[in-house]
């Protein structure tokens, strides 16, 4: 048996290149680097107008252990390297919640990553520290406006801003501040969320400028007064502390993967109750210098590649011209109902195979003929690849096999290829739902078309809700929907490709500042809580001084 070396054994021989190097390869003038030690660095200048091709990366609906849609992003970039394109990655920076909670980093994996891995997923260029310090800088003006008299007259019980930790903390989701009497502050409930759930995260990841920026810091709803009318963060006279907080955050970071090409790794927005993709200011760096820029949106097609399309591309007047489908056999043998979805099983993967086509069809719908990458596994048999290249043929969609995390760029050279040859006919996208269309009505529409589903229902809290909004003026917004990875519909046991379901909208809450209604589809966590058993027991330094554990 040979040794098949760790994430982060095959990152430490790495040789990386001066980070300057990586940034002139692609035009960006070494005086525009503001660096993080030799290998990061914040790139500062304007870039020129885009001009790159954009193509997209999402997936079918994945395990808990995820399909690979990064590390497939990562290797289809070095495989482009490889046949000599320009090219550049954008994805999410790591979140320190999942990187000592449940085992899985977010810089890719074997031969496909970006690097400095260790950096990059512990603090990197500080981004989400100053993030956790621009939103606790508002709740505690929250607090000391309560404590010094409340002239706004907020209602404690309506305060909506949370104070936020990259951390997963339950212990934290729900606290009493303010204890101890009158020296101490006022007493109320608040709670914390994880830095990536926070609004400023969501505004961080699609401002357009610094002005941008603070003008939508300024939008953030802080709650209700008595009167029971909105209080804004620029009432209490924030935005313009906070954008000073982030201001270097704002800048996006450069980096590189295994073989060297650039990689824009900016910001990180839960893909659930937020659109779960990286900057729109990287990306359109990225798409100022390269002639490729791939990236990718979180989760399956109908959270992130919808919300992509949707809510990002319409926003920020990019769009991608190919669209990379994610697929592997442990999700298949997942959606045919096989637990143990690392054994080889064939009739698990057919009858798994009915999920990775409502992906198609949902790809197809937003105007893009899918690139199948299929990601290889050690543990997929020759009979299960069969049933998958069968699958293709019949749905008439070209699919690689790809091979990047065994092989890095080498592994993905026919997958890039069959992109190149998909952006030949560069695809356009269709939206889901007008801007114009009645909240309700968006809804109905992502989850009947992109859901699959037959019916939407609301809760009575739900509809009360989306009274509210109405009444508040925010039926203009596009819509974030809130619901289970592990399903396209709203019950994560529904596997597969369910039919004739109904979801169930349980409430609605506007996020003002980030620009869009988040309508919930039962209870979803904003401050995760660490396993039984959590990565951080496994992780340490060795005798050298060497970090184990991390991957
Ligand atoms: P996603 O972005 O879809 O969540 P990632 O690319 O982060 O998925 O991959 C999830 C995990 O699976 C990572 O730990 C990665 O190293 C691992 N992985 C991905 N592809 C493969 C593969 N082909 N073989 C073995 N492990 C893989
Ligand atoms: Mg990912």
């Amino acid at each position: 048996q040979t040794h098949v070396p760790s994430d982060l054994e095959i990152a430490r021989q790495a040789k990386p290149k001066p980070i300057e190097e990586v940034a002139t390869s692609l035009g960006i003038p070494a005086q525009a680097l503001f660096h993080y030690g030799p290998h990061m660095a914040k790139v500062l200048a304007t870039p020129p107008a885009p001009r790159g091709k954009l193509i997209l990366v999402t997936a079918m609906t994945p395990t808990p252990a995820g399909e690979g849609k990064t590390t497939v992003a990562i290797g289809l970039t070095e495989a482009l390297g490889k046949l000599g394109k320009k090219v550049a990655v954008a994805l999410r920076e790591p979140s320190l919640g999942p990187v000592f909670g449940i085992k899985g980093g977010a810089t890719g994996g074997g031969y496909a990553q970006v690097l400095p891995m260790e950096e990059i997923n512990l603090h990197f260029t500080g981004d989400f520290h100053a993030i956790t310090s621009a939103v606790n800088l508002l709740s505690a003006m929250v607090d000391n406006h309560l404590h010094q008299g409340n002239a706004l007259g907020l209602d404690v019980r309506r305060i909506e801003v949370k104070r936020a930790l990259d951390m997963n903390d339950r212990a934290l989701r729900q606290v009493i501040v303010g204890l101890g009497g009158p020296g101490q502050g006022v007493p109320r409930e608040a709670g914390f969320e994880i830095t990536v759930a926070s609004e400023v995260m969501a505004i961080m990841s699609l401002a357009d400028s610094l002005s941008d920026l603070q003008e939508r810091l300024g939008r953030i709803r802080v709650g209700y007064n008595q009167a029971g009318q909105p209080v804004y963060a620029r009432d209490l006279g924030a935005e313009g502390a906070m954008t000073v907080l982030l201001k270097q955050a704002f800048y996006p970071n450069l980096v590189q993967t295994l073989e060297h090409q650039p990689a824009f790794v900016h910001m990180g927005p839960f893909g659930n109750i937020a659109h779960g993709t990286n900057s729109v200011v990287a990306t359109r760096m990225a798409l100022g210098y390269a002639d490729y820029v791939v990236t990718e949106a979180g989760f399956g097609s109908d959270l992130g590649a919808e919300k992509y399309i949707n809510l990002v591309c319409r926003r920020a007047g990019f769009a991608p011209q190919a669209v990379v489908l994610v697929a592997t056999m442990r999700a298949l043998r997942f959606h045919g109902g096989q637990d143990e979805y690392t054994q080889p099983n064939p009739e698990a993967v057919r009858q798994g195979l009915p999920n990775l086509a409502k992906h198609i069809e949902n790809v197809r719908l937003w105007g893009y003929p899918p690139v199948l990458a299929f990601n290889r596994f050690p543990s997929d048999t020759p009979q299960e690849l069969e049933l998958v290249r069968a699958f293709a043929e019949e749905q008439g969609v070209r699919v690689s096999f790809s091979e990047v995390h065994a092989r890095g760029g080498a592994g993905g050279t026919e997958l890039a290829q069959m992109v190149l040859e998909a952006l030949e006919n560069p695809g356009q996208p269709r939206f889901t739902y007008g801007l114009e269309q009645p909240l309700e009505e968006k809804i109905a529409r992502i989850a009947q078309q992109v859901y699959g589903a037959a019916k939407v229902e609301y809760t009575q809290e739900a509809r009360k809700a989306l009274k509210r909004l109405e009444k508040e003026g925010c039926s203009q917004m596009p819509v974030i929907i809130a619901k289970a990875a592990a399903s396209l519909s709203d019950n994560p046991r529904l596997r597969g490709r369910p039919e004739g379901f109904s979801v169930t909208v349980t409430d609605l809450k506007p996020k003002c500042g980030a620009g869009f209604v988040v309508a919930y589809m039962g209870e979803i966590m904003t401050m995760p809580g660490l396993p039984k058993e959590p990565a951080a027991i496994r992780i340490g330094l060795d005798e050298e001084g060497q970090i184990r554990g991390l991957f």
